[in-house]
């Protein structure tokens, strides 16, 4: 038996390479690999140079202060505004009637913004908030769903300095509740509500909730999309179309200090309570500019198209200011991925012709499951880069994913990095790196990414650890809204002056990073550390099998016990064959000490509403505890059938 070293254990093996097409290469926005050694030799020299591609109305003095550390300082001295960055900046010349946002609602309206569109209502609707009394860092909660006005609107806060605190539109008028104190918004910005499977989702009825009795939220900005009835509450309620009605067309942008906050905006939930957050200007400008132009190569005629909501900061940097600030062609999508059909995505690929697609694993997962039918109905060849976000996505699924939607043609970028980070961290640079399934390949030029054991030692290729980072970089976080004690206590304290991320991950023999999950779902067997995403690769291999989430749960011998939850492609619950089968897999492919003890059928795994796993959940259910945070929760229903599943059988 191994000796409990405190490290995860590497288990699975993937040997299949991709590297990077020639055509791909030839054009790519960045193909030196070069660029990794210069940003290690001088990593601020490096942001630096980002910087500098970006618009500042005065420039930085210092490029980083990291002299209260865990409180960094980018360009410092420096002003800008983010909004000028993403809109102004792109008048003067071809772009400013280039398509800014491409959006499409649900029930198929569609209207496109160009940039000098995005510009008066940007402007319009700033003017709109400063009528409110709305002044420079004020907090203003937006509550929509994927409307153009989301857009405009967090431009708008950008442009008069007031931070935006965004909260999905899926979120329970509880958790915005909680949300809205906590960040003391004056104003909130809502809609009648939203379309969703072709039900409307009843958002004016949470808001009003949401502030009912004592509130910090004064006005209430409402936009008209389903036009149903609502209640409108005299002198606190106003209508978007209304207060823009009659605004200048020009707004002056307000001369933001490099560290001034742009937004705050809460993590998903997975683990446990939603940390608020915090995002400077000048730092995560230069981080999401940096990362779109070189890791989505974007260029001048690009569609891009980033399928996440902008309630998540996937959305924040990688549908507004990461291609905004670069002058692309941006896709905004309102609606489910199955309405009218299971092949809206591809339809719309097709309809606008999109050159770049970015998703998340629990869609591609889902759309495995549906078949290739759905996306063979379209002609996609209009793509040429593919990319993942917010969970490690399966081998099996990354492969289905480059073959179906890719064509075989187009490079995935799988893009490790979290609300903190701001921007993307670990990630191939589509014309240099080979790519592996399943692997997020490399840390992005400065970035200072590394995998250490518990006692802070760094481990070398071929093992496995906590994934952490040693040097600050431009888009971090700033901290956590109100609570600085927390952020220094969840971040910077595992190990001295070095910010802990929470997962784990691996080092393969060429030093590629693989992301392991979350350091709190490791399973310990017998003194072995098993990554759960390792176990549900395993499973996921097998072609029976759609999804599956391992935990731990307490076993007098060998510590824990591995239990699997496991969603099937075709049927919801398995034979007893199929259970031997799945847990005959996973011990032939990764060992026998990954054999799972249990194996149980679902229909569905329980989520959070972006989309991810919620294990810690499943470690309830498994071990008959009463559940933790659930405000999370995408479909409560799911963990309710689990658990009589789970008590039926035990
Ligand atoms: P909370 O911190 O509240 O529990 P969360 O961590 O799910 O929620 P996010 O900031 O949205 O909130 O998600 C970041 C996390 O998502 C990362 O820490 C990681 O666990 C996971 N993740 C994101 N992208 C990837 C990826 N490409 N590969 C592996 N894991 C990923
Ligand atoms: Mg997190």
């Amino acid at each position: 038996m191994t000796q409990n070293t405190g490290a995860f254990e590497a288990l699975l093996q993937e040997d299949r390479t991709y590297p990077p097409p020639a055509e791909f290469v030839a054009n790519a926005n960045i193909a030196d690999p070069a660029v990794y050694e210069e940003a290690r030799r001088d990593p601020e020299a490096f942001w630096a140079r980002f910087a500098g591609e970006l618009d500042w109305f005065k420039p930085w003095d210092t490029v980083l202060d990291w002299s209260d550390a865990p409180f960094a300082k980018w360009f410092v001295g420096g002003k800008l505004n983010a909004a000028y960055n993403c809109i102004d900046r792109h008048l003067d010349g071809p772009r400013k009637n280039k398509a800014a946002i491409i959006w499409e609602g649900e029930p198929g309206d569609w209207q496109v913004y160009t940039y000098r569109d995005l510009y008066r209502e940007v402007c319009k609707f700033a003017n709109g908030l400063k009528s409110l009394g709305v002044e420079k860092g004020d907090r203003v909660t937006l509550y929509l769903p994927m409307v153009p006005e989301l857009a405009i609107a967090m431009l708008a806060c950008a442009r008069i300095g007031a931070p935006h605190s965004i909260v999905f539109g899926g979120f329970s008028a509880e958790s915005l509740r909680d949300r809205i104190e906590d960040s003391q918004s004056k104003v909130m910005i809502t809609a009648d509500g939203g379309w969703r499977r072709g039900g409307i989702i009843p958002l004016k009825q949470s808001a009003d909730a949401s502030i009912e009795g004592e509130t910090p939220v004064e006005k209430v900005v409402v936009v008209k999309r389903t036009g149903h009835d609502v209640p409108i509450v005299e002198g606190r309620d106003v209508w978007w179309h209304d207060l823009v009605a009659d605004q200048p067309l020009n707004c002056e942008p307000e001369q933001m200090d490099s560290e001034d906050m742009l937004f705050m905006l809460y993590t998903s939930g997975t683990t446990g309570k939603p940390k608020g957050i915090v995002h400077t200007t000048g730092g995560y400008m230069t981080g999401t500019y940096a990362t779109s132009k070189w890791i989505f190569d974007l260029k001048e005629d690009d569609v891009y198209w980033c399928t996440a909501d902008i309630g998540w900061v996937t959305g924040h940097s990688y549908i507004i200011y990461g291609p905004l600030s670069n002058g692309a062609t941006t896709v905004m999508y309102e609606g489910s991925p199955d309405y009218p059909d299971r092949d809206r995505f591809w339809a719309i690929v097709e309809k606008y012709a999109c050159t770049i697609c970015y998703t998340a694993p629990t869609a591609i997962r889902t759309f495995m499951r549906w078949g290739e039918e759905y996306p063979n109905r379209h002609d996609m060849s209009s793509l040429r880069l593919l990319g993942s976000v917010g969970e490690p996505i399966n081998p099996e699924a990354w492969v289905w994913y480059w073959q179906h939607i890719g064509g075989g043609r187009c490079p995935v970028v799988d893009t490790w990095w979290q609300t903190e980070t701001g921007a993307v961290m670990i990630s191939p640079l589509p014309g240099i790196t080979t790519l592996k399934p399943g692997s997020a390949t490399q840390p992005f030029p400065g970035i200072d990414a590394a995998i250490l054991d518990e006692q802070g030692n760094e481990i070398g290729p071929g093992g496995g650890g906590y994934l952490v980072v040693r040097k600050p970089w431009p888009s971090m976080l700033r901290g956590i809204y109100g609570d600085p004690e927390r952020f220094v206590q969840q971040y910077w304290s595992n190990y001295e002056g070095i910010y802990f991320t929470s997962d784990g991950a691996k080092l393969d023999e060429e030093s590629y990073f693989w992301l392991l999950g979350r350091v709190d779902d490791v399973i310990n067997v017998s003194a072995h550390r098993i990554s759960t995403m390792e176990v549900e690769s395993a499973l996921v291999d097998n072609l029976k099998v759609a999804e599956a989430a391992c935990i731990g749960r307490t076993h007098e011998v060998k510590g824990q016990a591995i239990v699997a939850f496991v969603t099937l492609k075709d049927q919801v619950a398995g034979s007893d064959d199929v259970i031997a089968e799945l847990k005959q897999h996973v011990a032939g492919k990764i060992g026998s000490m990954a054999r799972p003890d249990d194996i149980y059928f679902a229909a569905e795994l329980p989520k959070t509403r972006s989309g991810k796993i919620m294990r810690r959940l499943l470690r309830d259910v498994a071990e008959g505890r009463a559940l933790g945070d659930t405000t999370t929760l995408a479909d409560p229903a799911v963990v309710e059938m689990l658990k009589e599943q789970y008590g039926d059988e035990d």
